[in-house]
């Protein structure tokens, strides 16, 4: 069956000014964080794809710019096949019916003052899809989509009267009450008790089936995603080096940083033997030259250190961005990594 698209990003990047002082300025000229740095990916309707890297990789910015949180530096987004790369104002707040995000702390992404059945109601009245009765009637019926039930019981509570479990699902029941088309769901189990996860994801899932939502799911363990998504995308330090459909990407990692980041998580099921990385994520303010991974990568050779390497496609949807990604491929393939 042939995907059909709902957004794409071509080429984005964003690069936020770090503080300097005058002096800083004259002596070495204007510095930039690069959070993301010229990604390009796209995600099909109803489709889980996600968004993997340790903390520093650049994907959280990635997410707020695909929502059109933030403005890129440079690229573009296409939502439905339409640029909307600079869309502002009035076009822009009708546009975000559509496109919902999902917080990784739900305490902080609820107004505290704001009763629960209020949270809920809040996005239709905003977007003027019907009033308050019905908003607040619908909202009720969502208390008891998510499982708190008998709804009375939680429409007049508060967030900080309920459990973090609760809240995330609150928060999750007030992006999809506006059935958006595309949602960001940035960590949204990495807060919430070990025992609860499982069921935070069945209801994402639920929704996603229900509503054929899109969602890029953001998350720093691969063992998270493997339940939820089919498809992932493998950020470091503001770049995209590893894509494709999940199990392959397990199977047969095509990027020393995958075999890496699936080393470090004993419960995911794959043959593939660990490497050890060495030292921290570098500055994004100065990000190494040629392959940004070659001063952590047991692997590189001097043409890693000069030059910087492009997504090869490895057939089936497959891309990574490493010199030796056939040989990286292959090795994987035989379990074996010295
Ligand atoms: Fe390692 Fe070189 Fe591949 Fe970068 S290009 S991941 S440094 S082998």
């Amino acid at each position: 069956m042939k995907m059909e698209e709902i957004i794409r990003a071509e080429g984005l990047k964003k690069y936020f000014p770090v503080e300097q002082s005058f002096l800083e300025r004259i002596r070495g000229g204007n510095l930039f964080v690069r959070a993301v740095d010229g990604v390009s990916l796209t995600i099909n309707k109803g489709e889980t794809f996600a968004l993997v890297g340790e903390s520093g990789s650049g994907k959280t910015t990635m997410g707020k710019l695909m929502l059109k949180l933030l403005d890129p530096t440079d690229g573009r987004i296409l939502f439905n096949n339409q640029d909307i790369t600079f869309l502002k104002g009035e076009r822009l707040r009708r546009m975000r019916k559509y496109m919902q995000m999902i917080y990784q702390d739900p305490y902080a992404s609820l107004n505290p003052r704001m009763k629960i059945i209020d949270i809920i109601s809040e996005p239709l009245i905003e977007h003027e899809i019907c009033d308050g009765d019905e908003a607040r009637r619908q909202a009720k019926g969502m208390l008891e989509r998510i499982g708190l039930i008998p709804s009375e019981n939680f429409a007049n509570k508060y967030p900080h009267q309920l459990s973090g479990g609760q809240r995330q699902r609150i928060a999750i029941a007030r992006a999809m009450i506006l059935k958006p088309s595309f949602v960001v769901a940035d960590e949204p189990v990495s807060m919430i008790d070990v025992s609860l996860r499982i069921s935070i994801l069945e209801l994402l899932e639920n929704f996603r089936k229900e509503l054929n939502t899109a969602m890029m799911f953001i998350t720093h363990d691969i063992s998270v995603a493997s339940i939820i998504a089919k498809r992932m995308g493998v950020m470091y330090l503001g770049k995209l080096v590893e894509l494709g459909l999940l199990e392959d990407i397990v199977n047969t990692p095509a990027h020393p940083y995958t075999i890496a980041l699936l080393s470090s998580i004993p419960s995911i099921k794959t043959k593939i033997k660990g490497i050890k990385i060495k030292g921290e994520i570098p500055d994004p303010k100065n990000p190494p030259s040629g392959c940004r991974f070659h001063p952590r990568c047991p692997f590189a050779t001097e043409k890693c250190r000069v030059e910087e390497p492009p997504l090869i496609d490895l057939g089936k949807g497959h891309f990574s961005a490493c010199h030796y990604a056939p040989e990286i491929m292959q090795k994987a393939r035989n379990g074996f990594f010295a």
